[in-house]
């Protein structure tokens, strides 16, 4: 063992992680998810829509009913869960303190969709903010807390505080899919950045309309940045 293993070890005897899928308590030092809760959070495997990465129904064709409705601001995007099977998980990690589910998720969002975010050769992951009263009451803010493990486990530089939320929004999900849109209008500012951007990729819990990465993206747009890509932990909530 090294001293990191048995560093962590202590840690988790001391502060003990929880699974993301069951929060039951998980044996010290070992997986980050038990094995038998794994397959129960499902994976968006193909046939997924080719701009947006949700699940395509039917016979769709290559891009979903929403991609071929809409022009969206962002080049591509990947989300890991389907996102029913991981709701209850979501929910836990953005409102009930589930801090630590970000490093299994991120784990297996590295494993399954690394090669896709490599690939992109992205200057950098940037996490949509949460607006500063809202990270007050929180604590924290569960999208840079994922941006931040996949930089670690991808190598990919983050810059976590490039965008910053200007307006307070009503929360999305009492939301339509025209009045998301409306709520999002100047939503961000980017912040000032001495290094020129070409690529970035933008990482968020739940990718549903679009209508939250399509925001950011105009705003990048406008910076000067030209190419944005995205990463979800889940996608295709119900509208
Ligand atoms: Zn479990
Ligand atoms: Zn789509």
């Amino acid at each position: 063992m090294t001293i990191s293993k048995i560093f962590n070890f202590i840690l988790d005897l001391i502060y003990p992680r929880r699974c993301p899928y069951c929060d039951g308590i998980l044996p010290p030092g070992g997986e980050l998810i038990h094995t038998r809760c794994l397959e129960k959070m499902k994976l968006l495997t193909p046939p997924y829509c080719m701009k947006c990465g949700t699940a395509i129904v039917g016979s769709e064709g290559k891009l979903c009913a929403g991609c071929r409705e809409k022009r969206h601001g962002f080049i591509r995007g990947r989300s890991l869960y389907e996102y029913r099977s991981a709701a209850e998980s979501i929910y836990r990690f953005k409102y009930g303190n589930r801090q630590e589910y970000a490093r299994a998720y991120a784990e297996q969002i590295n494993e399954y969709l690394g090669g896709f975010l490599r690939n992109l050769n992205a200057d950098a992951i940037v996490p949509i903010p949460l607006h500063k009263k809202r990270y007050a009451k929180r604590g924290y803010n569960q999208a840079q807390l994922l941006s931040r493990e996949i930089s670690r486990l991808s190598g990919i530089p983050e810059i976590k505080d490039l965008l910053i939320r200007a307006r307070n929004t009503a929360p999305m999900k009492i939301l339509s899919a025209g009045e998301r849109q409306k709520n999002l209008k100047n939503a961000f500012i980017v912040r000032e950045n001495s290094v020129k951007l070409k690529t970035i990729i933008l990482v968020d819990d739940i990718y549903t309309t679009g209508a939250t990465m399509d925001e950011a993206a105009r705003a990048l747009h406008e910076a000067g940045i030209p190419e944005v890509y995205f990463v979800a932990l889940a996608g295709g909530a119900s509208l």
